[in-house]
């Protein structure tokens, strides 16, 4: 699999910038370099960076800084070369076009990282963290795929894989000797092991729900009764006029979905219809979603109006949301009622001139760290890692009834081999060209 072609690519982003850097990778790197730049790269010392003029047929396209990193010590493991240029469109491209007459190839999405991969630099869920780093918009998605790039879970699946390993040679290996009825591989130490992989599994299985809300947002649902101030909240936490304002019992209708990040957390905040009985039949289709919108919520902000509300009607509406979430629960509208007594444990909020809102996102942090203190570094956030692990989990509980049931070696090898290939499958021990090219296909030109 491995490609004796050198490759190149823009790795900044698309468009005009102070600056744009295009790297090459290849063992022709630094002849390649050499051909456009004014510089000798083979007597540079690795790990530098020296000034570079781009000249072509004698005209001086750039003034450019240009770094070098030797096999194996680079990021693909192979000779890279990496130019600084000025960031216009027209040096970037004339600089690529040069690279292409000079020998190179252009370099396809995440063909970086997958040589990366293919050169051992990373193992497959490394490299797949490289982009969920890329993609990262909150320091908490920054720290899972920090963690996972560093190696993550990475190390410990190797370890039980490979005692998995060892058990299924064994148990083969008294295939070959089966007229004599010997046991090499002790089965009550293969129960052991395997429950050991089953709870590692499940755990890592478990963490994917964190996982998936740190990656792509953690839900919020705003709810309350209508008028409450769930959308003027909303807006105020947007700082924008998203979502409706209106005096009018009822206009939030649908549910409306906001993205925004706060104390290293990514939010999706959903404003939803309000919680009470209907005769509308659109407004009923709101409130449905509302309790649904509750369901799929990992926090629940619960707005009451302290002017228009009683102490029962608020008991009654928390009943209704008694779901096993996290709750806040805020007194809005402070500013037309200072004598109102406000339970102690409900945040005062005036939505509408924004006071009260630090207290709130505090609360709402505090909610999160309660949520990401629960668990410990291992957080699975891939959904392609999660089919893997749940494909890896149906065989060990095969091999584990199996054992019970003193199948015999062969079948009991082939479902442990089976398990082997989807947990290896994770970090790329075993794989295919098209999971791969599945894989890299997504990431962008340059990574
Ligand atoms: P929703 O139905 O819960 O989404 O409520 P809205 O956000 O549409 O607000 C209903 C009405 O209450 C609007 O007229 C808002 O301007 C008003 N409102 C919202 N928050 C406050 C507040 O903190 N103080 C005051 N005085 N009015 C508010």
């Amino acid at each position: 699999m491995k490609d004796t072609s050198t490759i190149c690519a823009i790795s900044t982003a698309p468009g005009v910038g102070g600056i744009a850097v295009i790297r090459l990778s290849g063992p022709k790197a630094f002849d390649i370099a050499n051909a456009v730049c004014d510089v000798d790269t083979h007597s540079l010392k690795a790990n530098s960076s020296v000034f570079a003029r781009v000249l072509k047929d004698g005209t001086l396209i750039d003034e450019t800084m240009l770094s070098k990193f030797a096999k194996p010590k680079s990021f693909t493991g192979e000779d890279v070369i990496e130019i600084a240029c000025h960031g216009s469109a027209y040096i970037q491209s004339t600089l690529i076009d040069m690279l292409l007459d000079a020998g190179c190839e252009l370099a396809g999405p995440g063909e970086f990282t997958m040589r990366a991969y293919l050169n051992g630099k990373m193992d497959l869920s490394q490299a797949e963290a490289v982009a969920d780093l890329i993609a990262s918009e909150s320091a908490s998605a920054h720290k899972m795929a920090m963690h996972q790039m560093r190696g993550g879970f990475s190390k410990d699946l190797q370890e039980l894989r490979d005692k998995l390993i060892h058990f299924a040679s064994l148990i083969e290996l008294e295939l070959d000797f089966s007229e004599e009825d010997v046991e090499f591989a002790d089965r009550d130490d293969l129960k052991d092991h395997v429950d050991t992989v089953i709870n590692y599994v499940r755990k890592l299985l478990e963490s994917f729900s964190l996982g998936n809300v740190l990656k792509n947002g953690i839900p919020v649902a705003i709810v309350g009764r209508p008028n409450a101030g769930k959308s003027t909240l909303l807006n105020a936490l947007l700082n924008d006029d998203r979502a409706i304002v209106s005096d009018i019992a009822g206009t939030t209708r649908d549910t409306i979905e906001e993205r925004f990040v706060m104390g290293g957390y990514n939010f999706r905040l959903i404003d939803t219809a309000g919680i009470r009985q209907s005769e509308d039949a659109i407004e009923k289709i709101g409130i449905e979603r509302t309790f649904k919108s509750i369901k799929e919520a990992s926090i629940v902000l619960y707005l009451y109006d302290v002017c228009a509300t009683s102490q029962e009607e608020v008991d009654k509406d928390l009943e209704e949301i008694s779901e096993d979430k996290k709750l806040v629960v805020i007194a809005n509208k402070t500013d037309l009622s200072s004598k109102a007594k406000l339970n102690t444990n409900h945040i005062p909020l005036s939505a509408k001139n924004k006071d009260g809102l630090d207290e709130l996102t505090q609360a709402l942090k505090a909610a999160c760290d309660d949520i990401v203190g629960s668990q410990n570094n291992t957080i699975v956030s891939n959904m392609r890692h999660v089919e893997a692990l749940k494909l890896a989990l149906k065989d060990l509980k095969q091999v584990r009834a199996g054992l019970e049931n003193n199948i015999t070696g062969d079948f009991l090898a082939m479902d442990i081999r089976s398990s082997l290939n989807h947990l290896g499958s994770i970090t790329g021990t075993v794989t295919t060209d098209d999971l791969l090219s599945n894989i890299f296909s997504r990431f962008c030109i340059g990574k």
